[in-house]
Parts: C-alpha cells; sequence; structure tokens
C-alpha cells in the first residue's frame, strides 16, 4: 500500500509545473510571501499588460459603433455610441495616467479599472438592448453584446495570476453578470441565462488555471534572471535592487537595515594552488552555508568574485553583529588544504551610522571590510575606521 502510494504521489508529482521547485508552489496559491523581485516585476508586468489592452479597447470601442450604425435604428445607435465614447475616454484615461510602479496594490488597481469599464458598459447596453425589440441582423449584432462577460473572463488568461487573485477577479465578473441579469429580469430568460452563467464559472475555471500556469513560468524566468548561476544567491544586479527597495521601505517606516560587507580572504591562493574549480567549489560552499544560516527575511548576493552583501532587514547594530557571529561562527566551509575558510566583514546600519543614501551605506560596509581585512582579516568591523580599536572583533575565536 504504502509503495501505491509512493507511486501515486510520484505520478501526480511529475503533473505539477516542472518549472517550480516543491517548496515553491505554494507562490502559485496566494501572493503572500511572494520575494520582493518576483512581486515587483509581476507588478510591472501586470500594469503593462493592462495598459496595451487598454489601448486596443481604446481603437476598438468606438470603431465598433460603425456596425452598429448599419443595424440599429438611431436612435439606440446615439445612445450605445455615447456609451462607447466614454468607455473610450475611460481606457485612453487608463493608458494615459497608469504607469508600472512595481507595487502590487497599483497593479490590482489597474486591473480593476481595466474590468470595471467594460463590465459598466455591459450593464448599461444590455439594460439598454433589453428595452427594444430587435430583429434580424439587429438581434444578431445585440446578441453580440451579450458575449462580453465571456470575452472579459477570458480576458483573466493573460495575466500571470495566483488562484487566489483569479477567483477574486472571477466572482467580481459573475456579481457583475448576476447584477445585469437582475436589472433586466422582467424579461429575462431563464434557462439560457443559467446556462451563460454556469459557461462563465467554466471559463472562470479555465482562466485561473492559465493564469497560474502563467504565474509558474514567470517565477521561473524571474529566478533565472535574478540569480548567480554559481552560488544560486541573489546576482549583483537584482540585489541592488532588493537593497534599494529595501531601503525605501526601512526609510517609510524609518526601521533599521544593517547590510554586512562579506570579502572571503585569501581566496585567490586557493585558485593559485588548487585550481579553479577548487575554487568554485568552495564559494558555492560558503555561499549555501551562509544561506542556511539566514533569516528569510534576509537576503544574500553575490557582488563580485569572493565578496557577498548580506542584507538584513530591521535589524539594528547589535543585532547584526549577534548574527553575523553566529553565522561565521558556524564556519564557512573548509579551504582545499583542510584550513578553516575565513571571511573579513564590514557592518553599517541605517540608523546606527545615520547614512542618507543606500549607496553610502555599502560604501561604509565596503570602507569596513578594508578595516577588517587590514585589521589582521577574520574579522568583522563595525564603526569607523578612526575607532576601530573597539571596534573589531575576531570572529571564530
Ligand atoms: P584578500 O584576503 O585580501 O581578500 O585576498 P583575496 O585573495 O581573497 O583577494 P583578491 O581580490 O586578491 O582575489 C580574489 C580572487 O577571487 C581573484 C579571483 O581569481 C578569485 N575569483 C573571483 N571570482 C571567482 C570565481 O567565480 N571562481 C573562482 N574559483 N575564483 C574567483
Ligand atoms: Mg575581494
Ligand atoms: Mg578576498
Amino acid at each position: 500500500m504504502p509503495a501505491f502510494l509512493d507511486l501515486l504521489r510520484d505520478r501526480l508529482s511529475s503533473l505539477l509545473p516542472s518549472e517550480l521547485k516543491p517548496n515553491e508552489l505554494r507562490h502559485l496559491l496566494s501572493p503572500r510571501r511572494h520575494p520582493l523581485l518576483l512581486c515587483q516585476r509581476r507588478a510591472t508586468l501586470i500594469v503593462n499588460r493592462v495598459r496595451l489592452f487598454a489601448f486596443l479597447f481604446a481603437v476598438l470601442t468606438p470603431l465598433w459603433s460603425l456596425i452598429d450604425l448599419m443595424v440599429f435604428e438611431p436612435r439606440l445607435w446615439a445612445a450605445l455610441a455615447g456609451f462607447r465614447m466614454m468607455a473610450c475616454l475611460a481606457f485612453t484615461c487608463l493608458l494615459l495616467f497608469y504607469r508600472p510602479s512595481g507595487n502590487l496594490l497599483d497593479a490590482y488597481r489597474a486591473i480593476a479599472i481595466l474590468f470595471a469599464i467594460p463590465t459598466i458598459f455591459y450593464i448599461a447596453s444590455h439594460t439598454l438592448l433589453g428595452s427594444y425589440q430587435l430583429a434580424q441582423f439587429s438581434a444578431v449584432v445585440g446578441a453580440g453584446y451579450a458575449f462580453l462577460p465571456f470575452v472579459l473572463m477570458a480576458g483573466l488568461t493573460i495575466f500571470p495570476l495566483t488562484l487566489v487573485e483569479s477567483l477574486v477577479l472571477a466572482s467580481l465578473l459573475l456579481l457583475a453578470q448576476a447584477l445585469a441579469g437582475y436589472l433586466s429580469w422582467a424579461t429575462l430568460n431563464w434557462p439560457s441565462f443559467a446556462g451563460a452563467f454556469w459557461l462563465l464559472i467554466l471559463i472562470a475555471g479555465v482562466a485561473s488555471l492559465a493564469g497560474m500556469s502563467q504565474l509558474a513560468f514567470m517565477f521561473a524566468l524571474v529566478r533565472q534572471a535574478i540569480r548567480d548561476p554559481l552560488t544560486g544567491v541573489f546576482s549583483r544586479g537584482s540585489g541592488e535592487e532588493i537593497l534599494r527597495l529595501q531601503w525605501d521601505s526601512a526609510q517609510r517606516k524609518n526601521g533599521a537595515l544593517a547590510l554586512a560587507f562579506i570579502d572571503l580572504d585569501h581566496f585567490k591562493t586557493i585558485n593559485d594552488n588548487h585550481g579553479h574549480e577548487a575554487g568554485d567549489q568552495v564559494l558555492r560552499e560558503a555561499a549555501r552555508r551562509l544561506v542556511a544560516a539566514l533569516r528569510a527575511s534576509d537576503s544574500l548576493l553575490r557582488w563580485g568574485g569572493e565578496e557577498f552583501l548580506l542584507i538584513m532587514p530591521d535589524t539594528d547594530m547589535q543585532q547584526a553583529r549577534q548574527a553575523l557571529e553566529r553565522i561565521v561562527g558556524q564556519g564557512l566551509g573548509q579551504r582545499p588544504d583542510g584550513a578553516a575558510l575565513t571571511a573579513s566583514i564590514g557592518l553599517a546600519e541605517r540608523c546606527c551610522d545615520q547614512v542618507a543614501d543606500y549607496r553610502d551605506l555599502l560604501e561604509l560596509a565596503d570602507k569596513r571590510m578594508y578595516c577588517a581585512k587590514t585589521g589582521g582579516r577574520n574579522r568583522l568591523c563595525a564603526v569607523e575606521p578612526e575607532a576601530l580599536e573597539q571596534a573589531t572583533f575576531v570572529l571564530g575565536a
């Protein structure tokens, strides 16, 4: 029986998106605890897609008036054309005034506006058309108006969304459809309304799956783009972005933000004496050990060859020093000759050092790392070089 369950689990897990690692699958369900850079990239992508569709709708919505003109009587045409012009104006405003900010709440608002405009248009036009007796071609075009909710629901597929987000948006669209049915209660054809509602629910299910598979794909792409291939920690470019975002967030709440510059000691001799491959192996192991010792909110990035930056949000100088002593105390691995690998560390903190910019924080941590080097290596330096005497701590002693 357990063998059968194992087999079943294997088979089922092979069906899951292969772009994701098992511990990343929960990211498909809800946006809580998404990595910072994924949130930022996703918010930008969503707003850009919203703007693309706002552009398409702004052009197509008024153009359709030409078809209305051919089939509807002038009074109905004029009223619909008025609705269309208002929708076109709203889409144009969305296109002109909405720019990606990297903030997920802004992205949600953009999707909500993009969907609200045609939904209001749909309810208004549906109610209006319900009061006219249409025949032949005008009935065909009039029936076309009833397809709008399906187009909107299918439109959800263009966004990389989590299950929860898709369900919330789909529920809002279903609610709007129910409202349109309620408003035309007197003339409602019940069986066809219920059939259409059921079809909308099915499309919502497919759209949620499509949104999640887009998200899985995006997740894998972002992971590849922001990680250093050798060590798997953040690369310099993405790391600098994380530092900037964390800095902005710390500044907003006037909170602590510690930054440690970690440079491995005498690394060149490893390459010189044992070859580059051995050096790579030591680098990978050092990064692995550092990552294993970090808190979930900390970020480690590879700044250069054998230099790492550790970003510690909500961590004051004292806490950062304790954390680093603990991390380095656990060891960074061994050199190929069996000796312990050591590092020189410069530590700076936003509040304690009163720096004005994240670049200044970085510069200060870098300067202190050099102090730790000149002070004899295998140590942590956390204050100005002038006060060096009391401020360097021999690590791993
Ligand atoms: P110090 O204690 O002063 O920091 O000495 P060091 O030898 O660690 O510093 P130095 O800056 O002189 O040398 C860094 C070396 O790191 C030089 C380079 O060959 C090596 N290195 C940089 N990137 C890589 C890499 O990706 N793989 C390997 N194997 N070595 C690297
Ligand atoms: Mg170096
Ligand atoms: Mg070095």
